[in-house]
This record gives C-alpha cells, structure tokens and sequence, in this order.
C-alpha cells in the first residue's frame, strides 16, 4: 500500500491543463447510457481541471485538439481512412487512449484498433448479472481504490480472445472462463486503457466506477 501511496504522489499534479475529446459515435447498437456516461466524464473532468469536449462525429479526431480520446461505447464501422491514420498516428506519438465497454464492438475490421489499440474485439454477452471483479493489478491509477474483491452489476464482455501483451488490471470468472475485463498497455509513445464495464446507466452512478475511468484517463495522459 505504501508503495502505491508513493507512486500516486509522484504523478499527482502532471496532469492539469489536459484536454479530453469524448467520442460516442455509434454505427451499430446504441446504448442507451451513452448520455449518462457522457455526462459522467463531463463531472470527471470538471473535477480533475482537465478541458472537456464531447462529439457524436468522428471527424473531430482530426479537427480538435486533445490529450485523451475516450470512446465511450462507440459501435460499428465510424471512422474513415484519414481519421483511422491521424488515430494511430496521435497514439503512437503519445496520446492517450481510453476505451469503454463497446468500444470493443467498434472498427472491428480495422487489425491496427481491433488487435493492437483494443488488444480484443467483443463477441457477446449475457444479460446483465452480478459478478465479482477481481483486481490483480492494485497500484494502477484505476484500480488502486478498489476492494479486491469488487461486487459489481453489469453486462460482462465474452471477447474474441485473452488480449496479448497488456497490463491485465481486473479479471472476471462466469461460466464462459476467467478472462481480463479492464487492461492497459503502451503503445509505441502512448497509451491505452480499455475497461468492459458501463452498460447501465446505474454504472454510471457508482462512485468506485467512476473513479475507474477517472483513474484510467488520468493514466492515460500521465507522462
Ligand atoms: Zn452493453
């Protein structure tokens, strides 16, 4: 715990003046949280001093200007030629990445989002059921506030694969295998987070969850 305290302290304060571009894009399932979510990372932002954008268009990855770009349940095919390039680009040259629940179900052709920015691509789901999420990684930003056994509620990922050279953070078990539900790793210069929660609008109420995504943001763009 010691250990943790020292390394919070050390990147506390690094990350003011950040800027974070929310997308929730949606060319396939929408859920019907996106707003709540949205307006969720609004309050973390306001709360963490960092600038905050919102955007239904995918053609502001290229227009705005940001630290962070979180894809807050995006579905389907969203993103053109030029914005996939200026994607990878800003991520590989140090920009954060933030991916949410169906950003998993996002730019599923796409090897570079699906393989090396996701690390694994969704399959299916249950229904939304209780389940104990188990953090193994409890010095990460997004984690290190969490009990280490978390009771959660939520609609619980079945993935393509286990994702591959990433920092496993949380890890579920159900009747479809112990598999990870939230990992980071970099890439190249940059970063990125992926968490499997947010389904439900009631996630989005949920204080420890919250500081989840806060947590995974600010590690993000942490240099
Ligand atoms: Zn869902």
């Amino acid at each position: 715990m010691a250990k943790c305290l020292i390394i919070l302290l050390l990147l506390a304060g690094c990350t003011t003046n950040k800027k974070i571009l929310v997308l929730s894009e949606t060319a396939g399932w929408r859920h019907d949280s996106i707003e709540t979510g949205v307006e969720a990372v609004q309050k973390i932002c306001n709360e963490e001093g960092w600038e905050f954008t919102a955007t239904e268009d995918s053609s502001k990855l290229i227009s705005e200007q940001y630290d962070c770009v979180v894809f807050l349940s995006t579905t389907g095919d969203i993103l053109n030629d030029d914005e996939q390039a200026h994607l990878k680009n800003f991520v590989e040259h140090g920009g954060g990445f933030v991916g949410i629940h169906a950003a998993a179900n996002t730019e599923e052709e796409w090897d570079w989002f699906a393989d090396t920015l996701l690390g694994a691509t969704f399959v299916r789901h249950d229904p939304v059921k209780p389940l104990v999420v188990e953090v193994v990684d409890e010095c990460h930003l997004s984690t290190s506030h969490l009990p280490s056994e978390w009771q959660r509620v939520d609609e619980w990922y079945i993935y393509n694969r286990i994702p591959e050279n990433v920092k496993v953070l949380l890890m579920i078990e159900d009747k479809d295998g112990r598999r990870p539900i939230a990992w980071c790793k970099a890439v190249k210069e940059g970063k990125t987070f992926y968490t499997g929660g947010g389904h439900t609008k009631a996630a989005w109420q949920e204080p420890l969850f919250l500081q989840h995504v806060q947590g995974g943001i600010e590690w993000s763009i942490t240099p």
